[in-house]
């Protein structure tokens, strides 16, 4: 089957069976496991999964794209393939008439990188408001730059704000470097398969004020935080406060692991900073 891969939706094929593989292996897929696919395309990864896994749901964009996979693949009876934006789709609804394939707890997924921010929100919620269901496992091929600062350490150079706002929603790792050359057409950066298990370690005693912090915290990433959360608590006060929870007072947003970021929150809460900081949460948590 040869299908002309379309730049607006992102197409790249997955064509290195290695790299399918190290996917399927990362997703520990059993026979009880009910897998949601993004973006199926021409079927590459679908054809792993299926045998494998209880059921398969995919959704698909591409109209043209879904005609031909339903064609080849519309007859296996553990697959279901649904037409839409995977964004904007409400996949509970889409699936209320077909039970065996209803709540899904694993995403396996080669995504459109183009939206790779909001797939993410999507999957996994935010620190504000996490996933009401979360998935018991997500393995993901994404973009290599922002499979970096998924699993970075505090204090690395890839560590930023979108580190800390999945690190508190799941543990991530690198599974797998996949080159350019392993797609066609070969995108333009490399890329890499993440796994992240959703799970949140140390719950913030007010997640919106956590993520209004982290936004302000690293608005200016070079800057230390004791200047940046000027705003928030007074300079001093802040120098005090890094030294209580045993952070250098010299400290940048970046130096700050999930569980520090969160003590911090907590300690702010409480001295009844919050009205300062809140009212600018909200929109553009995955930039
Ligand atoms: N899984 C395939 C294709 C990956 S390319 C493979 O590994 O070869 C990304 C796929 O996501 C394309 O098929 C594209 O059409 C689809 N896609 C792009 N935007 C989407 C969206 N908003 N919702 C669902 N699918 C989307």
């Amino acid at each position: 089957m040869s299908v002309r891969p379309r730049k607006q939706f992102a197409q790249h094929w997955l064509k290195s069976e290695k790299a399918l593989n190290e996917i399927v292996k990362a997703a520990e897929i059993s026979k009880n496991d009910r897998i949601l696919e993004i973006g199926p395309g021409t079927g590459n990864l679908t054809r792993y999964l299926l045998p494998l896994a209880e059921s398969v749901v995919a959704v698909e964009i591409d109209r043209d794209l879904c005609e031909k996979l339903a064609k080849s693949l519309g007859k296996t009876e553990n697959f279901l393939l649904l037409q839409g934006d995977i964004l904007t789709l409400d996949l509970e609804t889409q699936l209320a008439n077909f039970p065996q394939f209803q709540n899904p707890n694993k995403v396996v997924a080669n995504i459109p990188y183009n939206i790779t921010g909001p797939i993410l929100e999507k999957l996994l919620g935010k620190i504000a408001k996490p996933a009401t269901k979360p998935y018991d496992l997500i393995v993901l091929l994404v973009q290599k730059e922002v499979a970096e600062r998924l699993y970075a350490k505090p204090s690395s150079k890839a560590f930023g704000a979108l580190s800390v706002r999945v690190q508190y929603l799941a543990d991530c790792e690198l599974i797998y470097s996949v080159p350019a050359k392993d797609f066609y057409p070969a995108p333009k950066v490399d890329s890499a398969v993440v796994r992240l298990h959703p799970q949140i370690h140390y719950p913030a005693e007010n997640p919106k004020f956590l993520d209004s912090l982290v936004k302000i915290g690293f608005a200016e990433k070079r800057k230390m935080l004791r200047n940046n959360l000027k705003s928030v608590v007074e300079r001093d006060r802040l120098t005090q406060i890094l030294e209580q929870l045993e952070i250098n007072s010299q400290a940048r947003a970046e130096d700050l692991s999930v569980r520090q970021w969160v003590e911090l929150s907590n300690k702010l809460m409480q001295e009844g900073t919050r009205q300062n900081a809140e009212g600018r949460s909200e929109e553009g948590f995955y930039n």
